[in-house]
Protein backbone atom coordinates (compact mmCIF):
# COMPACT_ATOMS: atom_id res chain seq x y z
CA UNK A 1 0.00 0.00 0.00
CA UNK A 2 1.33 3.71 -0.91
CA UNK A 3 1.63 5.68 2.18
CA UNK A 4 0.81 9.61 1.62
CA UNK A 5 2.52 12.68 2.82
CA UNK A 6 1.58 16.38 2.29
CA UNK A 7 3.41 19.51 3.57
CA UNK A 8 3.39 20.86 6.50
CA UNK A 9 3.08 24.78 6.33
CA UNK A 10 1.72 26.93 9.57
CA UNK A 11 0.74 24.10 11.40
CA UNK A 12 -1.34 22.91 8.64
CA UNK A 13 -0.91 19.63 6.47
CA UNK A 14 -1.85 20.70 3.13
CA UNK A 15 -0.99 19.72 -0.37
CA UNK A 16 1.08 21.23 -3.12
CA UNK A 17 -0.65 24.51 -4.35
CA UNK A 18 -1.13 22.93 -7.88
CA UNK A 19 -1.95 19.58 -6.36
CA UNK A 20 1.12 18.16 -7.57
CA UNK A 21 3.02 14.97 -6.03
CA UNK A 22 5.93 12.76 -6.37
CA UNK A 23 7.19 9.31 -5.77
CA UNK A 24 9.72 7.75 -3.88
CA UNK A 25 10.52 4.30 -4.10
CA UNK A 26 12.02 1.89 -1.95
CA UNK A 27 15.88 0.76 -2.77
CA UNK A 28 15.78 -2.51 -2.17
CA UNK A 29 12.15 -3.45 -4.00
CA UNK A 30 12.48 -0.99 -6.89
CA UNK A 31 8.40 -0.13 -6.12
CA UNK A 32 6.73 3.15 -5.41
CA UNK A 33 6.19 2.92 -1.75
CA UNK A 34 4.94 6.56 -1.11
CA UNK A 35 3.67 9.53 -2.29
CA UNK A 36 4.62 12.76 -1.58
CA UNK A 37 3.32 16.36 -1.99
CA UNK A 38 5.64 18.40 -4.60
CA UNK A 39 5.93 21.53 -3.57
CA UNK A 40 6.67 24.44 -5.56
CA UNK A 41 8.02 27.84 -5.57
CA UNK A 42 4.79 29.19 -4.24
CA UNK A 43 4.54 26.97 -1.28
CA UNK A 44 8.19 27.62 -0.90
CA UNK A 45 6.62 31.38 -0.41
CA UNK A 46 3.78 30.10 1.81
CA UNK A 47 6.34 28.38 4.38
CA UNK A 48 8.80 31.13 4.59
CA UNK A 49 6.07 33.26 4.94
CA UNK A 50 4.51 31.43 7.68
CA UNK A 51 8.11 30.98 9.48
CA UNK A 52 8.29 34.61 8.97
CA UNK A 53 5.12 35.66 10.81
CA UNK A 54 6.20 33.04 13.27
CA UNK A 55 8.92 34.97 14.42
CA UNK A 56 7.86 38.19 14.56
CA UNK A 57 7.94 40.76 17.36
CA UNK A 58 5.12 39.85 19.95
CA UNK A 59 4.44 36.15 18.47
CA UNK A 60 3.58 33.01 21.18
CA UNK A 61 7.29 31.77 19.80
CA UNK A 62 8.87 34.70 20.77
CA UNK A 63 7.22 35.68 23.90
CA UNK A 64 7.41 32.10 24.99
CA UNK A 65 10.39 31.86 27.47
CA UNK A 66 13.59 29.34 26.88
CA UNK A 67 12.29 27.62 29.85
CA UNK A 68 8.89 26.28 27.86
CA UNK A 69 10.97 26.16 24.65
CA UNK A 70 13.03 23.61 26.42
CA UNK A 71 9.92 22.03 27.52
CA UNK A 72 8.33 21.42 24.02
CA UNK A 73 11.97 20.19 22.95
CA UNK A 74 11.62 17.96 25.98
CA UNK A 75 8.04 16.59 24.68
CA UNK A 76 9.15 16.43 21.26
CA UNK A 77 11.92 14.29 22.49
CA UNK A 78 9.56 11.94 24.17
CA UNK A 79 6.85 11.41 21.25
CA UNK A 80 10.37 10.57 19.07
CA UNK A 81 11.29 8.05 21.77
CA UNK A 82 7.78 6.87 21.56
CA UNK A 83 7.71 6.63 17.22
CA UNK A 84 11.30 5.51 17.47
CA UNK A 85 10.21 2.16 15.55
CA UNK A 86 7.99 3.69 13.00
CA UNK A 87 10.38 6.33 11.74
CA UNK A 88 13.19 3.66 11.65
CA UNK A 89 11.24 1.82 9.36
CA UNK A 90 10.21 4.71 7.13
CA UNK A 91 13.64 6.21 6.88
CA UNK A 92 15.00 2.06 5.76
CA UNK A 93 11.89 1.85 3.33
CA UNK A 94 12.75 5.08 1.47
CA UNK A 95 16.53 5.11 1.54
CA UNK A 96 18.02 1.01 2.19
CA UNK A 97 19.55 1.94 5.22
CA UNK A 98 19.67 -1.26 7.64
CA UNK A 99 16.94 -0.97 9.96
CA UNK A 100 19.43 -2.58 12.82
CA UNK A 101 21.17 0.76 12.10
CA UNK A 102 17.93 2.98 12.23
CA UNK A 103 16.50 1.63 15.06
CA UNK A 104 19.66 2.60 16.94
CA UNK A 105 19.48 5.98 15.30
CA UNK A 106 16.38 6.95 16.25
CA UNK A 107 16.25 6.03 19.50
CA UNK A 108 19.55 8.20 20.46
CA UNK A 109 17.72 11.02 18.20
CA UNK A 110 15.60 12.20 20.87
CA UNK A 111 19.00 12.68 22.86
CA UNK A 112 19.54 15.67 21.06
CA UNK A 113 16.52 17.28 21.23
CA UNK A 114 16.58 16.75 25.46
CA UNK A 115 20.06 18.18 25.49
CA UNK A 116 19.37 21.48 23.23
CA UNK A 117 16.08 21.93 25.60
CA UNK A 118 18.60 22.05 28.67
CA UNK A 119 20.20 24.83 26.95
CA UNK A 120 17.11 26.87 25.71
CA UNK A 121 17.18 28.61 28.77
CA UNK A 122 20.72 29.32 29.32
CA UNK A 123 21.64 31.64 26.45
CA UNK A 124 23.21 34.52 28.12
CA UNK A 125 25.10 37.66 27.38
CA UNK A 126 27.70 39.25 29.24
CA UNK A 127 28.49 42.45 31.08
CA UNK A 128 31.61 44.17 29.73
CA UNK A 129 33.48 45.77 31.26
CA UNK A 130 33.11 49.28 29.55
CA UNK A 131 36.80 51.72 29.31
CA UNK A 132 34.47 54.62 29.47
CA UNK A 133 32.75 55.23 33.18
CA UNK A 134 29.90 56.83 31.50
CA UNK A 135 29.02 53.61 29.72
CA UNK A 136 27.29 50.62 30.58
CA UNK A 137 27.84 48.21 28.22
CA UNK A 138 26.48 44.53 27.96
CA UNK A 139 25.71 41.63 24.73
CA UNK A 140 22.04 39.89 24.41
CA UNK A 141 21.61 36.94 22.45
CA UNK A 142 19.09 36.53 20.20
CA UNK A 143 17.69 33.95 18.01
CA UNK A 144 18.76 34.26 13.81
CA UNK A 145 15.43 34.38 12.82
CA UNK A 146 14.18 32.43 10.14
CA UNK A 147 16.25 29.35 8.97
CA UNK A 148 16.08 27.17 5.91
CA UNK A 149 17.31 23.83 6.28
CA UNK A 150 17.88 21.16 3.90
CA UNK A 151 19.06 17.69 4.09
CA UNK A 152 20.11 14.70 2.53
CA UNK A 153 18.84 11.47 1.56
CA UNK A 154 21.68 9.00 3.43
CA UNK A 155 20.92 10.40 6.65
CA UNK A 156 18.01 12.79 6.96
CA UNK A 157 16.29 12.40 10.54
CA UNK A 158 20.02 12.30 12.09
CA UNK A 159 20.86 15.24 9.96
CA UNK A 160 17.71 16.99 10.00
CA UNK A 161 17.88 16.51 14.35
CA UNK A 162 21.74 17.78 14.48
CA UNK A 163 20.74 21.96 12.98
CA UNK A 164 16.99 21.39 14.42
CA UNK A 165 17.63 20.96 18.11
CA UNK A 166 19.80 23.81 18.08
CA UNK A 167 18.13 25.79 15.74
CA UNK A 168 14.51 25.64 18.18
CA UNK A 169 16.32 25.56 21.25
CA UNK A 170 18.18 29.48 20.03
CA UNK A 171 14.10 30.63 18.85
CA UNK A 172 14.54 30.23 15.24
CA UNK A 173 11.60 29.22 13.01
CA UNK A 174 12.09 27.08 10.24
CA UNK A 175 11.57 25.77 6.87
CA UNK A 176 12.56 22.25 6.40
CA UNK A 177 13.52 21.01 2.83
CA UNK A 178 14.61 17.40 2.55
CA UNK A 179 16.07 15.58 -0.46
CA UNK A 180 13.82 14.60 -3.04
CA UNK A 181 15.49 11.23 -2.89
CA UNK A 182 14.10 10.40 0.70
CA UNK A 183 11.76 12.82 2.12
CA UNK A 184 9.48 10.32 3.36
CA UNK A 185 10.86 10.27 7.23
CA UNK A 186 10.95 13.79 7.54
CA UNK A 187 7.75 14.15 6.18
CA UNK A 188 6.64 11.52 8.98
CA UNK A 189 8.24 13.46 11.71
CA UNK A 190 6.25 16.89 11.13
CA UNK A 191 3.53 14.50 11.71
CA UNK A 192 4.92 14.00 15.45
CA UNK A 193 5.93 17.63 15.48
CA UNK A 194 2.12 18.65 15.17
CA UNK A 195 1.36 16.59 18.04
CA UNK A 196 3.84 18.34 20.30
CA UNK A 197 1.99 22.03 20.25
CA UNK A 198 4.87 24.14 18.48
CA UNK A 199 2.99 27.71 17.81
CA UNK A 200 2.02 27.15 13.96
CA UNK A 201 4.37 28.37 11.55
CA UNK A 202 7.83 27.38 14.02
CA UNK A 203 8.13 24.63 12.30
CA UNK A 204 7.44 24.05 8.18
CA UNK A 205 7.96 20.94 6.20
CA UNK A 206 8.21 21.61 2.45
CA UNK A 207 8.90 18.23 0.03
CA UNK A 208 9.56 18.54 -3.79
CA UNK A 209 11.29 16.83 -6.40
CA UNK A 210 12.61 19.39 -8.47
CA UNK A 211 15.89 21.61 -8.19
CA UNK A 212 14.31 24.79 -8.87
CA UNK A 213 12.25 24.85 -5.54
CA UNK A 214 15.22 23.81 -3.99
CA UNK A 215 16.86 26.83 -5.45
CA UNK A 216 13.86 28.90 -4.30
CA UNK A 217 14.29 28.20 -0.88
CA UNK A 218 17.75 28.61 -0.77
CA UNK A 219 17.43 32.41 -2.68
CA UNK A 220 14.36 33.47 -0.57
CA UNK A 221 14.52 36.69 0.69
CA UNK A 222 13.11 35.68 4.06
CA UNK A 223 15.22 33.84 5.12
CA UNK A 224 17.87 34.83 8.05
CA UNK A 225 19.93 31.95 7.72
CA UNK A 226 20.37 28.24 5.86
CA UNK A 227 21.80 25.49 7.22
CA UNK A 228 22.74 23.01 4.81
CA UNK A 229 23.76 19.56 4.67
CA UNK A 230 24.57 17.82 1.15
CA UNK A 231 27.07 17.42 -1.33
CA UNK A 232 30.29 20.28 -1.79
CA UNK A 233 29.27 21.12 -5.25
CA UNK A 234 25.15 21.77 -4.08
CA UNK A 235 26.81 24.06 -1.06
CA UNK A 236 28.79 26.12 -3.50
CA UNK A 237 25.52 26.58 -5.59
CA UNK A 238 23.98 27.42 -1.89
CA UNK A 239 26.58 30.21 -1.25
CA UNK A 240 25.96 31.88 -5.15
CA UNK A 241 22.14 31.25 -4.40
CA UNK A 242 21.99 33.14 -0.94
CA UNK A 243 24.82 35.85 -1.95
CA UNK A 244 22.08 38.45 -3.45
CA UNK A 245 20.14 38.76 -0.22
CA UNK A 246 23.94 37.80 2.15
CA UNK A 247 21.59 35.30 3.91
CA UNK A 248 24.08 33.96 6.28
CA UNK A 249 25.19 29.96 5.86
CA UNK A 250 26.49 26.98 7.47
CA UNK A 251 27.49 23.90 6.18
CA UNK A 252 27.95 20.20 6.32
CA UNK A 253 29.46 18.76 2.79
CA UNK A 254 31.41 15.94 1.91
CA UNK A 255 34.92 14.22 2.85
CA UNK A 256 37.37 11.93 1.73
CA UNK A 257 38.28 10.83 5.18
CA UNK A 258 41.61 8.31 5.95
CA UNK A 259 41.61 5.75 8.34
CA UNK A 260 45.72 5.67 8.90
CA UNK A 261 46.54 2.74 10.12
CA UNK A 262 50.42 1.95 11.86
CA UNK A 263 52.00 -0.83 12.06
CA UNK A 264 51.72 -1.13 15.99
CA UNK A 265 48.01 -0.94 16.28
CA UNK A 266 45.65 -3.77 17.02
CA UNK A 267 45.46 -5.66 13.84
CA UNK A 268 41.41 -6.98 14.81
CA UNK A 269 40.44 -3.43 16.43
CA UNK A 270 41.73 -1.66 13.71
CA UNK A 271 40.57 -4.05 10.73
CA UNK A 272 37.39 -3.47 12.09
CA UNK A 273 37.42 -0.03 12.35
CA UNK A 274 38.10 -0.01 8.62
CA UNK A 275 35.57 -1.90 7.51
CA UNK A 276 33.12 -0.02 9.90
CA UNK A 277 34.13 2.88 8.09
CA UNK A 278 33.64 2.44 4.52
CA UNK A 279 31.11 -0.67 4.93
CA UNK A 280 28.79 0.54 7.34
CA UNK A 281 25.65 1.77 5.36
CA UNK A 282 27.32 1.22 2.02
CA UNK A 283 30.17 4.27 2.29
CA UNK A 284 27.06 6.49 2.09
CA UNK A 285 28.05 8.61 4.57
CA UNK A 286 29.65 11.55 4.91
CA UNK A 287 32.38 10.58 7.39
CA UNK A 288 33.29 7.31 5.65
CA UNK A 289 36.60 6.07 5.63
CA UNK A 290 37.11 6.15 2.11
CA UNK A 291 41.18 6.33 2.27
CA UNK A 292 42.90 3.61 3.83
CA UNK A 293 46.46 4.80 4.28
CA UNK A 294 48.18 1.88 5.99
CA UNK A 295 51.71 1.57 7.09
CA UNK A 296 53.71 -0.43 4.05
CA UNK A 297 54.98 -3.22 6.61
CA UNK A 298 51.67 -4.48 7.17
CA UNK A 299 49.50 -3.80 3.88
CA UNK A 300 49.78 -6.68 2.74
CA UNK A 301 48.45 -8.52 6.14
CA UNK A 302 45.45 -5.94 6.92
CA UNK A 303 44.83 -5.99 3.31
CA UNK A 304 44.47 -9.82 3.12
CA UNK A 305 42.34 -9.37 6.80
CA UNK A 306 40.39 -6.87 5.34
CA UNK A 307 39.31 -8.91 2.14
CA UNK A 308 38.11 -12.24 3.91
CA UNK A 309 35.90 -9.61 5.69
CA UNK A 310 34.43 -7.89 2.82
CA UNK A 311 33.88 -11.30 0.97
CA UNK A 312 31.34 -12.24 3.94
CA UNK A 313 29.52 -9.19 4.53
CA UNK A 314 25.91 -10.09 4.35
CA UNK A 315 24.13 -7.95 1.62
CA UNK A 316 19.99 -7.91 1.60
CA UNK A 317 17.01 -6.67 3.07
CA UNK A 318 17.56 -3.77 4.86
CA UNK A 319 14.71 -5.13 6.92
CA UNK A 320 16.34 -8.26 8.03
CA UNK A 321 18.61 -7.80 11.08
CA UNK A 322 21.14 -10.12 9.94
CA UNK A 323 21.99 -8.20 6.65
CA UNK A 324 25.24 -5.75 7.07
CA UNK A 325 24.91 -3.82 3.94
CA UNK A 326 21.86 -2.62 2.31
CA UNK A 327 21.40 -1.29 -2.05
CA UNK A 328 22.51 1.68 -2.53
CA UNK A 329 20.13 4.75 -2.54
CA UNK A 330 19.08 5.31 -5.87
CA UNK A 331 20.51 4.17 -9.44
CA UNK A 332 22.21 7.13 -10.12
CA UNK A 333 24.28 6.43 -7.14
CA UNK A 334 24.81 3.05 -8.78
CA UNK A 335 26.08 4.29 -11.60
CA UNK A 336 28.36 6.66 -10.27
CA UNK A 337 29.82 4.35 -7.83
CA UNK A 338 30.64 1.85 -11.06
CA UNK A 339 32.14 4.31 -12.84
CA UNK A 340 34.42 5.57 -10.40
CA UNK A 341 35.47 2.44 -9.86
CA UNK A 342 35.80 1.41 -13.39
CA UNK A 343 37.77 5.05 -13.91
CA UNK A 344 40.08 3.98 -10.90
CA UNK A 345 40.95 0.89 -12.80
CA UNK A 346 42.09 2.59 -15.83
CA UNK A 347 44.41 4.70 -13.26
CA UNK A 348 45.98 1.73 -12.41
CA UNK A 349 44.22 0.61 -9.56
CA UNK A 350 43.77 -3.03 -8.73
CA UNK A 351 40.58 -4.65 -7.57
CA UNK A 352 41.50 -7.10 -4.51
CA UNK A 353 38.09 -8.05 -3.77
CA UNK A 354 34.28 -6.59 -5.28
CA UNK A 355 34.73 -4.02 -8.09
CA UNK A 356 31.13 -5.12 -9.45
CA UNK A 357 27.19 -4.89 -8.87
CA UNK A 358 25.85 -7.88 -6.87
CA UNK A 359 24.76 -10.60 -8.14
CA UNK A 360 21.25 -9.35 -6.11
CA UNK A 361 20.71 -7.23 -8.83
CA UNK A 362 18.76 -4.03 -8.13
CA UNK A 363 21.13 -1.24 -6.80
CA UNK A 364 23.42 -3.53 -4.98
CA UNK A 365 26.89 -3.21 -5.12
CA UNK A 366 30.00 -5.63 -4.05
CA UNK A 367 31.91 -4.13 -1.03
CA UNK A 368 35.05 -3.37 -2.91
CA UNK A 369 38.62 -2.82 -1.93
CA UNK A 370 40.78 -0.92 -4.41
CA UNK A 371 44.89 -1.24 -4.14
CA UNK A 372 47.90 0.08 -5.69
CA UNK A 373 45.99 3.57 -5.14
CA UNK A 374 48.34 6.81 -5.40
CA UNK A 375 47.12 9.71 -3.22
CA UNK A 376 46.44 12.08 -6.21
CA UNK A 377 44.19 9.62 -8.67
CA UNK A 378 40.77 10.86 -8.53
CA UNK A 379 39.33 7.53 -6.91
CA UNK A 380 41.47 8.92 -3.82
CA UNK A 381 40.53 12.69 -4.24
CA UNK A 382 36.79 12.68 -5.23
CA UNK A 383 33.80 11.15 -2.88
CA UNK A 384 32.71 8.10 -4.17
CA UNK A 385 29.48 7.81 -1.36
CA UNK A 386 29.36 4.38 -2.00
CA UNK A 387 31.59 0.64 -0.68
CA UNK A 388 34.75 1.30 -2.39
CA UNK A 389 38.17 1.33 -0.15
CA UNK A 390 40.67 3.15 -1.78
CA UNK A 391 44.34 1.89 0.14
CA UNK A 392 47.36 3.89 0.18
CA UNK A 393 50.53 2.76 1.48
CA UNK A 394 53.08 4.81 3.78
CA UNK A 395 56.06 5.29 5.06
CA UNK A 396 56.65 6.39 8.20
CA UNK A 397 54.52 8.88 10.19
CA UNK A 398 55.27 12.04 8.23
CA UNK A 399 53.98 10.34 5.27
CA UNK A 400 50.69 9.34 6.66
CA UNK A 401 49.85 12.75 8.03
CA UNK A 402 51.10 14.36 4.46
CA UNK A 403 48.69 11.67 2.48
CA UNK A 404 45.97 12.36 5.11
CA UNK A 405 46.04 15.75 4.71
CA UNK A 406 46.52 16.07 1.22
CA UNK A 407 42.55 16.20 0.25
CA UNK A 408 40.51 20.16 -0.56
CA UNK A 409 38.14 18.00 2.12
CA UNK A 410 38.80 17.87 6.00
CA UNK A 411 35.59 16.39 7.58
CA UNK A 412 37.08 13.07 9.68
CA UNK A 413 39.87 11.16 10.14
CA UNK A 414 40.51 7.62 12.23
CA UNK A 415 44.39 7.15 13.56
CA UNK A 416 45.12 3.46 14.76
CA UNK A 417 48.08 3.04 16.90
CA UNK A 418 48.82 1.37 20.55
CA UNK A 419 51.19 4.55 20.81
CA UNK A 420 49.85 7.38 23.08
CA UNK A 421 52.10 9.97 22.48
CA UNK A 422 51.65 9.40 17.98
CA UNK A 423 48.06 9.16 18.81
CA UNK A 424 48.21 12.87 20.45
CA UNK A 425 50.96 14.04 17.29
CA UNK A 426 48.75 13.20 14.81
CA UNK A 427 45.31 14.01 16.12
CA UNK A 428 47.07 17.30 16.50
CA UNK A 429 48.83 17.33 12.67
CA UNK A 430 45.63 15.89 10.81
CA UNK A 431 43.16 18.86 9.31
CA UNK A 432 39.91 17.13 9.97
CA UNK A 433 36.74 18.54 11.89
CA UNK A 434 36.93 15.30 13.34
CA UNK A 435 39.68 12.73 14.87
CA UNK A 436 38.78 9.13 16.02
CA UNK A 437 41.60 7.54 17.78
CA UNK A 438 41.54 3.67 18.01
CA UNK A 439 37.54 4.50 17.08
CA UNK A 440 35.15 5.40 14.02
CA UNK A 441 32.17 6.76 13.47
CA UNK A 442 31.33 7.73 17.22
CA UNK A 443 28.76 10.66 17.28
CA UNK A 444 27.33 12.60 19.55
CA UNK A 445 25.00 15.29 20.63
CA UNK A 446 27.59 16.39 22.99
CA UNK A 447 30.45 16.29 20.40
CA UNK A 448 30.90 19.16 18.06
CA UNK A 449 31.14 17.66 14.54
CA UNK A 450 31.83 19.57 10.90
CA UNK A 451 34.48 20.02 8.66
CA UNK A 452 37.55 21.53 7.55
CA UNK A 453 37.87 22.88 3.97
CA UNK A 454 35.49 22.02 1.30
CA UNK A 455 34.00 19.98 4.40
CA UNK A 456 32.45 23.38 5.25
CA UNK A 457 31.97 25.70 7.36
CA UNK A 458 30.20 25.66 10.72
CA UNK A 459 29.52 22.88 14.00
CA UNK A 460 26.78 21.12 14.80
CA UNK A 461 26.27 19.59 17.95
CA UNK A 462 28.09 20.30 21.34
CA UNK A 463 27.10 23.51 23.14
CA UNK A 464 28.80 26.05 20.45
CA UNK A 465 26.28 24.74 18.07
CA UNK A 466 24.03 27.33 19.42
CA UNK A 467 26.09 29.96 18.46
CA UNK A 468 25.11 29.12 14.66
CA UNK A 469 21.55 29.86 14.95
CA UNK A 470 21.75 33.58 17.46
CA UNK A 471 23.12 36.64 16.87
CA UNK A 472 25.15 38.95 19.11
CA UNK A 473 23.48 42.49 20.12
CA UNK A 474 25.51 45.26 22.14
CA UNK A 475 23.82 47.38 24.19
CA UNK A 476 25.52 51.14 24.89
CA UNK A 477 23.38 52.62 28.52
CA UNK A 478 24.76 55.93 28.86
CA UNK A 479 24.65 56.57 32.69
CA UNK A 480 25.09 60.75 32.95
CA UNK A 481 23.12 62.29 30.88
CA UNK A 482 26.67 64.24 29.74
CA UNK A 483 26.24 65.69 25.97
CA UNK A 484 29.43 64.77 23.76
CA UNK A 485 30.42 66.44 20.31
CA UNK A 486 28.20 65.02 17.52
CA UNK A 487 30.81 65.06 15.36
CA UNK A 488 33.29 62.75 16.68
CA UNK A 489 33.31 59.05 17.01
CA UNK A 490 34.06 57.75 20.40
P1 LIG B 1 22.97 17.02 -2.51
O1 LIG B 1 23.97 18.09 -2.38
O2 LIG B 1 22.65 16.50 -3.85
O3 LIG B 1 21.57 17.47 -1.89
C1 LIG B 1 21.44 17.97 -0.56
C2 LIG B 1 20.16 18.77 -0.44
O4 LIG B 1 20.23 19.93 -1.25
C3 LIG B 1 18.91 18.03 -0.90
O5 LIG B 1 17.83 18.41 -0.06
C4 LIG B 1 18.69 18.53 -2.30
O6 LIG B 1 17.35 18.47 -2.69
C5 LIG B 1 19.13 19.98 -2.16
N1 LIG B 1 19.61 20.59 -3.41
C6 LIG B 1 20.15 19.98 -4.49
N2 LIG B 1 20.51 20.90 -5.42
C7 LIG B 1 20.18 22.10 -4.92
C8 LIG B 1 20.31 23.45 -5.39
N3 LIG B 1 20.84 23.75 -6.56
N4 LIG B 1 19.89 24.45 -4.58
C9 LIG B 1 19.37 24.19 -3.37
N5 LIG B 1 19.24 22.94 -2.88
C10 LIG B 1 19.63 21.91 -3.63
O7 LIG B 1 23.49 15.87 -1.54
P2 LIG B 1 22.93 14.40 -1.42
O8 LIG B 1 23.30 13.64 -2.64
O9 LIG B 1 21.51 14.42 -0.99
O10 LIG B 1 23.77 13.86 -0.16
C11 LIG B 1 25.03 13.32 -0.26
C12 LIG B 1 26.08 14.35 0.06
O11 LIG B 1 25.86 14.90 1.33
C13 LIG B 1 27.48 13.77 0.11
O12 LIG B 1 28.38 14.64 -0.53
C14 LIG B 1 27.78 13.70 1.59
O13 LIG B 1 29.13 13.69 1.93
C15 LIG B 1 27.08 14.89 2.10
N6 LIG B 1 26.80 14.74 3.51
C16 LIG B 1 27.45 15.53 4.42
C17 LIG B 1 27.23 15.37 5.78
C18 LIG B 1 27.93 16.21 6.81
O14 LIG B 1 27.43 16.30 7.93
N7 LIG B 1 29.06 16.82 6.52
C19 LIG B 1 26.34 14.39 6.21
C20 LIG B 1 25.70 13.61 5.26
C21 LIG B 1 25.92 13.80 3.91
Amino acid sequence: MTENFRLYIDGQFVDAQDGRTFDSINPYTGEVWARLADAGPADVERATLAAKRAFEPGSPWREMPGRDRGRLLAKLAGALDENAGRLARIESTDNGKLLREMAVQTSYLPRWYEYYGGLADKITGETIPSDRPNFLLYTQREPAGVVGMFIPWNSPLLLLTWKLAAALAAGCTVVIKPSEQAAASTAAFAQIVDEVGFPPGVLNVITADSIETSAALSASPHLDKIAFTGSSATGSAIVKSSADNLTRVMLELGGKSPNIVFADSDPAASANGVISGIFAAGGQTCIAGSRLVVERSIHDELVDRLAARAATIVLGDPMDPKTEMGPLATAAQLAKVTGMVSDARADGAQVRTGGRKSELGGFFYEPTILTGVRNDMVIAQEEVFGPVLAVIPFDGEEEAVAIANDSKYGLAAGVWTSNIQRAHRVAGKLRAGTVWVNSYRAVSYTAPFGGFGASGWGRESGPNAMEEFLETKTVWIELTGATRDPFVIG
